[in-house]
């Protein structure tokens, strides 16, 4: 089973990712993830995406299209993959297409978070103020006023994404202000018929 989770940032996309890997024993790729390895590791594509990822904006198409095609291509990806953050543009939506034909791959679902952007706004205020009062670090990308950049970041470059999908009858749409475990149920609705 090969899946997209499509939402802004805390909408609670790899909460959900990680109970649909327990659940199809398929792989989470998170290109978050995979690049926040690459900061870590000081590698030359971390080196590159540090500075662009603490202000909240997208790092390259090209960078994070690299990394996933090369990702796909490893043997733990062969029963299937849910990617949690990539696409977050038209461009990469289109590259990815091209990427899975070229290797013989059909997309079988895509999930889009449907979410009120005031209320995950003040959510993630609480958290950031919460973790302050206690002194215990917000990660960088989740202050309050980076976390605004990264939403209009979704709201320029990846809101038009669900569109793009929608033409392919892939698409269905959760709601991702729910509780978590009622999101977890529309999901499993979603890839009942996969
Ligand atoms: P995430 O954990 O998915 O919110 O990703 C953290 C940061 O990594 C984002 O704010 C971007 O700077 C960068 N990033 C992750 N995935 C992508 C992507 N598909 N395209 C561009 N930048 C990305």
């Amino acid at each position: 089973m090969r899946l997209i989770l499509l939402g802004p940032p805390g909408a609670g996309k790899g909460t959900q990712a990680q109970r649909v890997v327990a659940r199809h024993g398929i792989v989470q790729l998170s290109t978050g993830d995979m690049l926040r390895e690459a900061v870590r590791d000081g590698t030359a594509v971390g080196l590159k995406a540090k500075a662009v990822m603490d202000a909240g904006q997208l790092v390259s198409d090209e960078i994070v299209i690299g990394i996933i095609s090369e990702r796909i291509d490893q043997p733990d990806c062969a029963r299937g993959f849910i990617l949690d953050g990539f696409p977050r543009t038209v461009a990469q939506a289109e590259a990815l297409d091209r990427i899975l034909a070229e290797k013989g791959l059909k997309l079988d679902a895509v999930i889009e978070f449907k979410v009120d952007q005031t209320r995950l706004l003040e959510r993630i205020m609480g958290r950031a103020a919460e973790a302050k009062a206690k002194g215990e670090p917000v990660r960088r990308d989740d202050d309050p006023e980076v976390f605004k950049t990264r939403l209009e970041a979704f709201n320029r470059d990846t809101a038009i994404v669900a569109p793009y999908y929608a033409k392919t009858g892939l698409l269905t749409a959760v709601d991702g202000m729910a509780p978590v475990d009622e999101v977890t149920r529309q999901i499993a609705g979603a890839l009942e018929t996969v």
